[in-house]
């Protein structure tokens, strides 16, 4: 039989602000900051290894956690439970055992719900923000650390990731880095199933390993070395597709780069905006602007018409002949800047091609990556602007879907991704105006 003990008397009051039902809090003792407690012995423990119920305390000791009281708008929310646990002794095997309880992991110094709060904050501000929130009782490390816990046993706890017939890997720009997009496309709409903070081979490999690729018939995937090498090691046979979209966004890169050195001393407003736009798109105010910045500017009014042919190609009934042309073309007649571009077009129509033939539209992809770069550049950097977008899209009910009885992981739709993260960027521009 298990010992008898008698438990010390308890705060009704603090008992119900700390709401924590397997604790009671003990009357006389600690403050507003420091709330002693002891569980409540309402059942006798059985030893986790034999089963028996004839165990008897062995030790009593206080285990320490960083708390926050719910629903509580006073300063003080963050306090520290000073918690009476025990461990007992089996009689029979003389096995050793604490028992676990609910309002905290086995080694955790915070509960469970502090972690939460910490990671839902962590969603929307800096790291250093939420330290701060908590009066520095946690460091921006430590939230790192819970935060890289909490994801990988959100993603463990995952069914497995429904890869159908057609696999995308894209890249975007994340900070310093290429970031990696794992999509999936099925009845023609796009999911997001996972992302990556980086593009090396090695990463890659261990992703295209975990992964389920007995359906996969093609691959839609941008240039990155890094991604088309480890595709031909572990895909070599697959139909590869390109969106053409990605050559456009190459152009305006080069585009960009030459409008920089030759605009600097021009003093015009959004001038870069209006040398991005292609001419359709730009708006009759600004098309004065346009002819001013091009007028004196033979080498960048040469590029931006190149550009803009591209585009329109693109917009309007694309197809892979088209592109050849205009690469060929440049070939010929330059501009040299894009001549690369143009070469590197040609050497992978065939891939362009295998894109056409699935009725693919242009840009869909590229701009997948572009959007989502875009994102990475306006929100603030919370230090894991990768690991935010896995919170959102992990704890998602709508990530998961049931084929042939089984349960499968299709991921967030794009769309929704990117509504999630608009919405991020509202939150935080209202979290960080004075
Ligand atoms: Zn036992």
């Amino acid at each position: 039989m298990s010992r008898r003990i008698k438990e010390p008397a308890i705060d009704e009051i603090r008992t119900k602000k700390l709401g924590i039902p397997e604790l009671l809090v003990q009357a006389d003792c600690g403050d507003d900051f420091i709330y002693c407690a002891f569980p409540k012995a309402n059942s006798i423990p059985l030893c986790p290894r034999c089963g028996s119920f004839d165990t008897t305390v062995h030790l009593t000791h206080t285990r320490v956690l960083r708390d926050i009281l719910p629903d509580v708008q006073e300063p003080l929310r963050f306090i520290e439970l000073h918690i009476t646990c025990r461990s007992y002794q089996c009689s029979k095997c003389k096995n050793v055992f604490t028992p676990n309880y609910e309002f905290a992991w086995p080694k955790s110094r915070l509960t469970r719900r502090f972690e939460d709060f910490l990671v839902r904050e962590s969603i929307s501000r800096s790291l250093s923000d939420v330290s701060e929130m908590t009066n520095s009782a946690i460091s921006s490390a430590g939230i790192k650390m819970l935060i890289d816990r909490w994801g990988q046993e959100k993603a463990g706890s995952q069914p497995p990731l429904y890869i159908g017939e057609t696999l995308c890997l894209l890249t975007y720009q994340n900070s310093q880095t290429l970031g990696l997009l794992i999509l999936t496309v099925d009845n023609g709409n796009i999911y997001l199933a996972d992302v990556f903070s980086e593009t090396g081979s090695e990463t890659m490999r261990t992703l295209l390993r975990r992964l389920e690729l007995g359906k996969v018939r093609q691959v839609i995937s941008d240039l990155t070395e890094s991604v088309s090498e480890v595709l031909a090691e572990k895909l070599p046979n697959i139909n590869r597709l390109i969106d053409p979209g990605t050559y456009y966004d190459l152009v305006q890169e080069q585009l960009y780069e030459l409008a920089k050195q030759e605009t600097r001393w021009l003093p015009m407003r959004d001038k870069m905006d209006v040398i991005m736009t292609p001419r359709r798109k730009v708006l009759a105010t600004q098309q004065y602007t346009l002819r001013q910045i091009l007028k004196r500017r033979p080498k960048l009014a040469r590029v931006y018409d190149v550009s803009d042919g591209l585009y329109e190609i693109l917009s309007t009934g694309w197809s892979t002949q088209r592109l050849t042309q205009w690469a060929e073309s440049i070939q010929k007649e330059g501009p040299e800047l894009l001549i690369p571009i143009a070469q590197n077009l040609l050497d992978h129509a065939t891939n362009i091609h295998h894109y056409e033939l699935a009725g693919l539209p242009a840009m869909k992809f590229s701009s997948v990556s572009e959007q989502l770069t875009h994102y990475n550049m306006q929100l603030r950097p919370c230090s894991f602007a990768l690991e935010k977008i896995r919170l959102m899209y992990l704890n998602k009910p709508d990530t998961i879907q049931t084929e042939d009885a089984s349960i499968y992981r299709l991921g967030v739709p794009v769309e929704k991704v990117f509504e999630t993260l608009r919405e991020l960027q509202i939150e935080q521009e209202r979290i960080y105006t004075p």
